[in-house]
This record gives structure tokens, C-alpha cells and sequence, in this order.
């Protein structure tokens, strides 16, 4: 299997793909081809681990890699104890048609671990097949998850470094604790005096910059990305919609064929695309729907066909949503284009140049086969919040409560009765003072600090606060580091 560029250009493998994460010229890496899986090959996960289940979809991909080292780095990344919850991702019954696919029950509480517990493994692997000597630097720019993530991740991991941008006043306290308390000897945390865009576009020039690959060469070292442009962050969740509907089999919920919707709460694109990858596979998705925050620029793109980033920026209690510019979307539009890569340069170049592109109706009217979309603002995610411990006695986290209120709002419009899977992006605990708000009302969190919520919150949820953040009360806080948004000041602070 080979890996080609979204913006056209020469195949690259797997390795490859994943130790340089962004293409020459911006494009992202994509399957030259969907490996395509089967009824039978489906049904046999149902009797595996989920693990096993992983290494059944990497290999389909990552054919540079041997049978042996994708064994090992799952086995690595998926350890009993990484995970607080033997079955890695597990799927909770909610109602006889409506399912959690929980995948926070990793390290850093969030679902990004899903892949950046892995992606380290495959990146040290990468390094050593390309025979690279020189220090493997991960830039990240974070909208709160990936960050942390990522440093627990590659702390220590050696022959590489981590480094994280994250918009200063962009993320929960919860979230700005665990990354500024990270140890180990080869990460680094920056505040950027901007909002995540403003950190993910300056973390892209670094990328894209020859002068600044030199600069980085000639001290040892070369650029890599954690963030999920690199295909290495998608294929591990991949695996997670085959779990999930694995697990549907086994427990009888659904006949082996039988599609299931997927909604997911979305931000750049990355944990969706990996849906419409397993689809893309064989797997029997009926709908995948895309719920948006406040900022939901992607919610207007599948109704209009029309990307535009001209609008406000909104701060919401979902921040790694909080987003404009929706990295991997490039990917789907890869797909909407037939795989013109030149069209896709073109969008791309009109979205740099004038805020916005458009893929006309009939793209649009195609996709809309498969996606639909929906939003929930910041009352309405408070509310959702509210009524699912109400109605299912379940406590969900802000991102997982837009998700759940786009299914409510979808079902009501179109009367799909099809079994669908909430993906469950978060810990409610990293966002426990909002969650605890939209509880109790805000009143109730006037003046407690998130120690004091999570304690709060645990006597409504009944679920103990993880021990990853009860920890960070007395963790010291090890980075400091500020720096503003302009491309020089972040390329000295790397270089610092
Ligand atoms: C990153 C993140 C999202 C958005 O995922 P994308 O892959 O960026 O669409 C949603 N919820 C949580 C909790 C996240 O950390």
C-alpha cells in the first residue's frame, strides 16, 4: 500500500507517510487505496480483543511495517495499564437503539490517546527503517487534548522530542494543568497569545518552511507531526468503529450487514474521516453525522457545499472543537474530488487566499449520501448535559453532549430508527466545572476552583474522580513558556 498526496505528487509508504506527517507542498497523506474487509472478516472481530482487533486494521495499512513490530507497538500502546477499562474503548447500552462508544479511558482521559498512544511506536519504527539519525522534533499546536496527549505520548521516547503550542486562553484549567505538569526530559509547552487557529496555522508554517527545516537540520534534528494531519493519528481510530460494531454483534444488537449510524463531535476532522475510512473499508455505516459546536463551519459546509471562514470565533465549554479551519476535511474533499489532487490544490489555495471555497451542488448532494450534520450551542449542550443523567443516568463531558444533542435533533428531523453510536470523546472530568454548571446551574460552581467541582462531581456521578486529575492538585508546574502568534516569535521558541 502506498500513500499519496491530497494535493497530487509522488507515492510515498506507510512509514514515510507517518515520519514526515504533512506532504511537500501542504497536501496530507491519504491510502492510495481503501483495503476492502468483508462480512466474515468483520465477524471474526467480535471474538477478539480489542488489540487484536487493531492489528487485524493496521495491517491492512501500514505495509512496510512487519507483522511483528505492529504486534508489538499494539500491544505497547493498549497495555492494561494505560487503559483504565479492559475493553480500551468500551460500548455502553443506553437505549435499545442508542450506544457510547467511550474512548477516554486512556492516560490523558480524552480520545486522542486512542492514537497517540501508538503513534510514537510507529514514528520511532519509521525513524529507524528511513536509517534517520537526526533527533525526530513533534511540533503539536493543541486545542486542549491533543497536547497532553502527545506528551504522554513521546515523553521520553528516545530519539525524539515533543513540543506543544496551545492558545493561551483557549483551553479548560484541567487541561492547561496536565500539560504545564508534564515531566520527563524531551517536552516542551508554549502558550501562544492567540486562539487554536492562530497556533495550528503557525505551527503549518514551521511545516512548510525550507529555511527553518535547514535551520532545524543543522542543529540535528528534523520536523514531525503529532497533530492529526499525520495518517499516523488517523489509522489507529479507525479501529474503533470496527470495535464498536464488533461489540453490536457480539451482544446481539445488531445482524451481521445491518448498518449502524455513527455521530461524533467534531473539530478537525480527524476522528470523523476515520469513520468514513472503516466505511470505506466495508463496514456497514449508515450515517455518519457530524455535530459541531457553536463554531459550525462544517455544519454550514455539508448543507451549502460553501467553506467559509469568515465568521466569529467562539469560545465554548467544548474548546477541541473550537475551530475554523478543519485540517483534515482536505482529506474528504480528496474523496469528493475523485481524487483530483489539483482541484483540491485549487480549494485549498482560494481558502489561504480569500477565506473560502466552494465544491458546487453536486458534490455536496453526493456527500450528503453519507454525512449530515447538526450543531448545538452553548445552551443546548448545558441542557443535553442535564437531561442525559436524567433520562439515562449518565454524566457525559461538553464535547459528548453536542454529539448527543445533534442525534436528538437528527432523529426528530428524519426519523432514523437505525442503531447509532454517541462517540464519547472525553472524560467529564476534564471539563468538570462546566459540566457541573450545566448540573446544578452556574451559581452552584461560583467560586470553586476544578478540584473542588470534580469533587462535586463525583458525589453527583457516583463515578471517582480518574487519579489523573486529582494528582495534578500537587503536581508543580514545569513550563512557563509564552510566546506571541506570528510565525518568527514561534520558530525562536522552538529553536530556544
Ligand atoms: C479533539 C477532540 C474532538 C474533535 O476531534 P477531531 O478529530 O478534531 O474532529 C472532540 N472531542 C474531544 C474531547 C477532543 O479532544
Amino acid at each position: 500500500m502506498s500513500y499519496l498526496s491530497t494535493r497530487g505528487g509522488a507515492a510515498v509508504t506507510a512509514s514515510q507517510a507517518i515520519l514526515t506527517g504533512l506532504a511537500p507542498g501542504g497536501g496530507l497523506y491519504v491510502p492510495a487505496m481503501f483495503p476492502q474487509v468483508d462480512r466474515r472478516w468483520i465477524a471474526n472481530l467480535s471474538r477478539m480483543s480489542y488489540a487484536e482487533r487493531a492489528v487485524a486494521v493496521l495491517s491492512h495499512y501500514l505495509e512496510d511495517y512487519t507483522p511483528r513490530e505492529i504486534e508489538q507497538a499494539v500491544q505497547a500502546a493498549y497495555a492494561p495499564d494505560r487503559f483504565d477499562d479492559p475493553a480500551i474503548a468500551p460500548l455502553r447500552t443506553l437505549t435499545d437503539s442508542t450506544y457510547l462508544l467511550e474512548l477516554f479511558h486512556g492516560p490523558t482521559l480524552a480520545f486522542k490517546d486512542m492514537a497517540l498512544q501508538l503513534l510514537p511506536h510507529l514514528v520511532r519504527l519509521a525513524a529507524d527503517k528511513a536509517g534517520e539519525k537526526r533527533e525526530i522534533s513533534i511540533l503539536v499546536a493543541t486545542s486542549g487534548d491533543t497536547g497532553k496527549a502527545a506528551l504522554e505520548g513521546f515523553r521520553d521516547v528516545p530519539g525524539t522530542s515533543c513540543t506543544v503550542f496551545y492558545p493561551e486562553e483557549g483551553v479548560s484549567d484541567i487541561q492547561k494543568l496536565q500539560m504545564t505538569t508534564t515531566g520527563g526530559s524531551n517536552t516542551r509547552v508554549i502558550a501562544v497569545e492567540g486562539n487554536f487557529d492562530d497556533a495550528q496555522t503557525g505551527v503549518k508554517a514551521l511545516f512548510t518552511s525550507p529555511a527553518f527545516a535547514e535551520e532545524m537540520n543543522r542543529r540535528g534534528r528534523v520536523l514531525s507531526s503529532a497533530n492529526s494531519i499525520n495518517f499516523g493519528r488517523l489509522v489507529p481510530q479507525i479501529v474503533y468503529y470496527f470495535s464498536a460494531y464488533a461489540d453490536l454483534i457480539s451482544r446481539g444488537a445488531i445482524a451481521i450487514g445491518e448498518p449502524v449510524n455513527f455521530v461524533v463531535p467534531t473539530g478537525n476532522f480527524g476522528d470523523i474521516l476515520a469513520g468514513d475510512y472503516a466505511r470505506r473499508m466495508g463496514l456497514p455505516v449508515g450515517r455518519l453525522i457530524c455535530a459541531s459546536n457553536r463554531n459550525n463551519v462544517l455544519t454550514d459546509f455539508f448543507s451549502t457545499g460553501r467553506y467559509s471562514t469568515h465568521r466569529l470565533f467562539y469560545k465554548t465549554s467544548s474548546p477541541s472543537m473550537d475551530i475554523l479551519i478543519s485540517s483534515n476535511l482536505e482529506r474528504l474533499l480528496y474523496e469528493a474530488a475523485d481524487r483530483d489532487g489539483m482541484l483540491v490544490d485549487v480549494w485549498m489555495r482560494q481558502l489561504k487566499e480569500s477565506g473560502s471555497y466552494s465544491i458546487g451542488e453536486q458534490r455536496r448532494d453526493a456527500l450528503a449520501k453519507v454525512y449530515d450534520a447538526g450543531f448545538a450551542d452553548e445552551r443546548c449542550t448545558a441542557m443535553e448535559i442535564a437531561e442525559m443523567q436524567t433520562r439515562a443516568g449518565v454524566v457525559i463531558d461538553p464535547h459528548t453532549a453536542v454529539a448527543a444533542y445533534v442525534l436528538d435533533e437528527y432523529r426528530a428531523r428524519t426519523h432514523d430508527a437505525r442503531p447509532t453510536v454517541i462517540v464519547s470523546t472525553a472524560s467529564p472530568y476534564k471539563f468538570c466545572a462546566d459540566v457541573l454548571a450545566s448540573l446544578k446551574g452556574r451559581s452552584a460552581v461560583e467560586g470553586m476552583d476544578a478540584f473542588a467541582c470534580a469533587e462535586e462531581l463525583e458525589k453527583l456521578s457516583g463515578i471517582p474522580t480518574p487519579k489523573q486529575v486529582r494528582e495534578l492538585k500537587s503536581l508543580p508546574v514545569l513550563h512557563h513558556r509564552r510566546c506571541g502568534k506570528d510565525y518568527e516569535q514561534m520558530a525562536q521558541a522552538v529553536l530556544d
